[in-house]
């Protein structure tokens, strides 16, 4: 049936009032009684469409559309068409004319006359095809084009779940398989979370072997269970080139809602959603509610200013001492520098709470740069009333991580005329995540220029023992849990006793933290610690404090 000329006039002006609002997009309007469609120049060039006018456009455009999409891109357009939604918004990947796919995100609706009955469908056709924002191996939209959604997303103010998903121990299939392999897995695990998520969802290949995922229209326990399913699925079932191949995942989520956050302090925290995942949940998905104690829009609001403050100098950060005693002469041995952040809208907010997912993002090490500047700084001040005194400053395994660290940290002792043997470097059993000879290489330097290490947290993780073998390590320090019932709790004792004689064999010393009481003191001391730290000397304090308590009457 051929269209009447009226109907492609009110059809151009359709099409030609919303190319004044697309932005730049392609725009398409079809007349639903003649099913005959209008296209944009640009997209009949891009894509090498057969004209701007034709008939069943929608069968020639899914023509284009990447096989692994169709269905998703049928099933929208039929919700439509069946008036089960009003409009349909959704990413998939298209043909263009050099026979390469490209993302594009597609908003339509259906305009209807005063009596209700669908005239026009039309809509924009998003191109995301700035090569850059592309990931070649899978096609979908790559950590750029994530970024580039995401700001548009936090603003929409709409209810939707983030994920960040990742295989599992992917550098070993790599390895075995070779990058090809590796590849057309990806790719395959890509199809299996779209298909598992459904054609609301829209999916980011990350750094790595991460995926993101856009989820709508999904509560917290509905994508909990899909991703559970899929889980099992991979595990059990999965297999390349007729081989059963063991892969899992780890994953991520954080539930967005009217959050007034920026785009990176969002990624942070779902890095760290995905990093617990991996560590300490054995893959299953974690939600960030899952982390934390507080409302989630109340934490990353907090966080985001947090985060913030660190791009401007810091503002707002502030250090705390906290002495540490040698047991047996009960004099000032050092103290343990321990960050804070204070301002008017939130008080006072201890480290646990931004420390940990902080550290998911580059801008920590500037954070980590202060806070030693600033420990050496008021050091000095300390050093000049206790010449022997050690400052002992956390080093996060991402600071170890950075490259510049070793250099930075001579640098500073430079700036601020801080000996290297006052300083004692704190780290912990996290940092089994890095490199073995790169951190073997890091305190082999530390050591050979008379700054200390200890090992701190010792216990809690099953890699201290091997961290004690590889690298050169001062002092242990031993967690508040392990001792806080030594004064009734035999184990609490052996377990003391029996650190107190590893660190010999080692050369080393042992600190005792959380020290509470008198009589845990005298405990300790028979037990052969070397030194101790707690409440029972002192809180952390600030340095005037610290100064006037300690420096006055030495
Ligand atoms: P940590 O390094 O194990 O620090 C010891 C924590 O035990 C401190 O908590 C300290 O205030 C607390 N503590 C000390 N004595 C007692 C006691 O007798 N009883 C009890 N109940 N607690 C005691 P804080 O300051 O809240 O720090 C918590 C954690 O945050 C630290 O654990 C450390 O992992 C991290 N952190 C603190 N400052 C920094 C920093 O400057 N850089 C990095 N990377 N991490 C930091
Ligand atoms: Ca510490
Ligand atoms: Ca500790």
């Amino acid at each position: 049936m051929e269209i009447p000329e009226k109907n492609i006039k009110r059809l151009n002006n359709l099409f030609d009032t919303l190319t004044i609002i697309a932005n730049g997009n392609y725009v398409y309007v079809t007349d639903i009684e003649y099913n005959y469609s209008r296209w944009s120049q640009s997209a009949i060039e891009y894509f090498d469409l057969p004209d701007n006018y034709v008939y069943d456009a929608g069968n020639i455009w899914l023509e284009y559309v990447h096989e692994d999409d169709k269905k998703k891109y049928k099933d929208s357009i039929n919700a439509i068409f069946a008036g089960k939604e009003k409009f349909h918004e959704m990413q998939y990947r298209a043909k263009n004319a050099n026979g390469e796919y490209v993302a594009v995100t597609c908003i339509g609706t259906i305009l209807c006359d005063v009596e209700g009955v669908p005239k026009y469908f039309c809509g924009t056709i998003k191109n995301h095809d700035k090569h850059s924002f592309i990931d070649i191996s899978t096609g979908y939209r790559n950590i750029y084009g994530f970024f580039d959604d995401l700001q548009g997303i936090i603003n929409t103010k709409k209810s939707k779940i983030i994920a960040l998903i990742g295989v599992n121990q992917f550098a070993n299939i790599n390895y075995v398989y070779g990058y090809n392999a590796g590849n057309q897995i990806l790719r395959d695990i890509g199809k299996m979370l779209q298909n598992s998520f459904g054609r609301k969802s829209d999916i980011y290949r990350m750094e790595g072997a991460k995926y993101a995922l856009v989820i709508d229209s999904k509560t917290k326990n509905e994508v909990k269970q899909i991703y559970e399913q899929l889980q099992n699925d991979i595990t059990r079932n999965y297999s390349f080139q007729n081989n059963r191949l063991h892969v899992s995942l780890n994953g991520g989520a954080i539930e967005l809602n009217d959050f007034n956050i920026s785009t990176k302090t969002l990624y942070f925290s779902l890095k760290y959603t995905n990093y617990e995942s991996k560590n300490n949940h054995c893959g299953r998905l974690n939600f960030i509610d899952d982390s934390i104690s507080e409302d989630s829009k109340f934490y990353l609001e907090r966080l985001n200013c947090i985060h913030n403050c660190i791009t401007e100098n810091c503002k707002g950060f502030f250090l705390c001492y906290q002495p540490l005693i040698n047991a047996k002469t009960g004099k000032l041995k050092g103290a343990e520098a321990l960050i804070r952040f204070r301002n008017e809208k939130y008080g006072v907010v201890p480290p646990i709470q931004f420390i940990p997912i902080l550290e998911q993002d580059p801008l920590f090490s500037d954070l980590g740069l202060w806070i030693l500047r600033q420990a050496m700084t008021d050091g000095k001040k300390i050093l000049e009333s206790y010449p022997e005194f050690i400052m002992n400053v956390n080093i996060s395994y991402v600071q170890l991580e950075s490259g510049t660290f070793i250099n930075d940290i001579f640098a500073l002792l430079n700036e601020t005329k801080f000996p290297a043997k006052n300083l004692c470097l704190e780290i912990t059993e996290r940092c089994r995540l890095l490199d073995n000879t790169l951190l073997k290489n890091t305190m082999d330097t530390f050591k050979n220029s008379g700054i200390q290490i200890a090992l701190d947290d010792f216990g809690t993780g099953y890699s201290s023992f091997g961290l004690l073998r590889s690298i050169p390590v001062d002092t242990i320090k031993v967690d508040r849990e392990y001792v806080k019932n030594i004064e009734t709790n035999d184990s609490d004792k052996k377990t003391v006793l029996s650190v107190v004689s590893i660190a010999r064999m080692f050369d080393s010393h042992v600190c005792i933290e959380g020290v509470e009481t008198e009589k845990m003191t005298n405990i300790l001391k028979e037990c052969g610690v070397n030194t101790l730290q707690g409440y029972h000397f002192s809180k952390p304090i600030e340095i005037d404090s610290f100064c006037e308590r300690y420096c006055n009457n030495k």
